[in-house]
């Protein structure tokens, strides 16, 4: 049997050892509510799917429709249980995600790209035993003949062209496409930086796309030979904040983990 990853499963062995342990192998990760900004990203991915779907079936989209599917979208989806940082309140991130989508609406306009894809998901082989999945936000085939990947991010850093250079989740879609179409696809790779209004470019070459397949075997084999889980600690990590707020993790065995990273006061 094949066994798939992702990318985000990677990031989360990299991040805190421990919450992955207890996503993928205990699978006793408790149901947390999503964060506030979690709940903005997916209001705001929605409103853009939406606004490519319609020009796509030969619709036009005015920006006060954009924004009023927005806004129904997110009164009818926001619960109570949206995790909000103290002090902080929903209007205000309500209003960051109609900035976004203005800014993304006028810089942007009129769609005329030929998108031929969203919210596509890709699955291809590292080798015979393990495979990545993952989902591209849209996908453009332009003029010149080149597959586009565009990928909205709604986080408040801005990354730097070296940092896209060497993005892990951008190159593993461009070997997501080249499974799709052909491995002989001409591909750019494009984020989107909403809080930024600003379009970072990238490109992999196949030697570029070989060493991290090869990378990528090595580190789920580090993963699935690792025997001691340690936490992070971070604030901003969902399992540790929720270990502390339920006292958790005091333990030995947590702490022996917690005092090798030193990091249980973030
Ligand atoms: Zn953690």
């Amino acid at each position: 049997m094949v066994m798939i990853y992702s990318n985000s499963r990677l990031w989360l062995y990299e991040n805190c050892p421990e919450a992955y342990k207890i996503k993928y192998i205990d699978r006793t990760f408790p149901e947390l509510p999503s964060s506030v900004h979690a709940f903005l990203g997916s209001m705001v991915h929605e409103s853009l799917e939406f606004l490519y779907n319609e020009i796509k079936s030969g619709k036009t989209v005015e920006l006060d429709e954009l924004v009023k599917h927005f806004a129904e979208n997110w009164h009818k989806q926001y619960t109570l249980c949206v995790r909000i940082p103290v002090g902080d309140k929903e209007g205000d991130y309500f209003n960051k995600g109609v900035k976004f989508l203005v800014d993304y609406f006028q810089s942007n306009k009129p769609f005329s790209e030929n998108t031929i894809e969203t919210e596509r998901k890709i699955l291809f082989p590292l080798d015979e035993n393990y495979a990545i999945v993952g989902y591209i936000d849209r996908i453009v085939l332009n003029e010149k003949g080149e597959y586009e990947v565009h990928d909205y991010k709604t986080n408040s850093f801005l990354k730097s062209q070296e940092e896209i250079d060497k993005d892990r989740q951008l190159a593993f879609y461009q070997l997501g496409l080249q499974a799709l179409f052909d491995e002989e696809i001409k591909v750019k790779l494009v984020w989107h930086f909403l809080a930024f209004d600003k379009k970072i470019h990238s490109k992999r070459t196949q030697e570029q796309l070989d060493k991290l397949k090869e990378e990528t075997l090595e580190l789920i084999k580090k993963i699935e030979s690792t025997t001691e889980w340690s936490a992070c600690g971070k604030a901003f990590c969902d399992w540790c904040s929720y270990k502390k707020l339920h006292g958790l993790g005091k333990e030995e065995s947590s702490k022996k983990v917690f005092t090798r990273n030193g990091n249980l006061s973030g």
